[in-house]
């Protein structure tokens, strides 16, 4: 899953992007309203860590652009302005949620997690699959009563396969979700993952679609 993440404050934004990807989640940084609508032009994200105050611009004017272009990916505001009047703000503006700086990072995590699995239309963060047991938020896999060990990348192309709820995911697709996790990503190492997934969950576990890709079995 690939987070786009909004923040000018250097420092912040990598401790974020550490935190993230301990999770399996990519993440993209844009420091500025621009970076924010260019990454956003060049591709898709599954949720986006927004703050407010920019320096070229006011977060909630970015989204409130994006609201009324038909933009739904759903959007984390994290911001030092606490008020009443500046929360309820943010969400009328179209934001999902909304955390107040200082925070603590695993409320961030636990946050957003909680908005991609509303976006997944899950109702719990543990998903039944054959004889596997994944956790979404703990980040952990059980098949048959043992605790399986995944590398980060496996279990972040195994959460990109779940959260997509049995659609269909292209290679291209699955690739996209190790991004951020590790800077030399080949472009075999797709079918590798998912060769190494199969062994430790079961061959089932993950069908392949001819000429399209994979999806995790219904
Ligand atoms: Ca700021």
């Amino acid at each position: 899953m690939h987070i786009l993440l909004v923040e000018d404050h250097p420092l912040v934004a990598s401790g974020i992007q550490a935190g993230l990807a301990l999770h399996g989640l990519g993440c993209d940084w844009a420091a500025s309203c621009n970076a924010a609508r260019a990454h956003l032009a060049a591709r898709p994200y599954d949720a986006c860590v927004l703050d407010l105050g920019l320096p070229d611009g006011d977060g909630l004017a970015l989204l409130r652009q994006w609201r009324a272009a038909g933009q739904a990916m759903p959007v984390l505001i994290l911001s030092a302005r606490t008020t009443l009047e500046d929360k309820v703000a943010g969400l009328q503006t179209g934001s999902d949620d909304y955390l107040a700086k200082p925070f603590d990072l695993p409320e961030l995590v636990a946050r957003l997690q909680a908005l991609l699995r509303r976006a997944g239309g899950r109702a719990s963060d543990r998903v039944q699959c054959g004889d596997c047991e994944i956790d979404m938020h703990e980040g952990t896999v059980w098949r048959g009563g043992q605790r399986v060990e995944l590398s980060r990348r496996e279990w972040a192309l195994l959460a990109a396969l779940v959260q997509a709820q049995g659609r269909t995911l292209s290679p291209a697709q699955l690739h996209d979700s190790l991004y951020g996790l590790d800077q030399d990503v080949e472009s075999n190492t797709v079918n590798v993952h998912v060769h190494h997934l199969r062994k430790k969950l079961g061959p089932a576990l993950i069908e392949t679609v001819r000429g399209q890709g994979f999806r995790l079995a219904a």
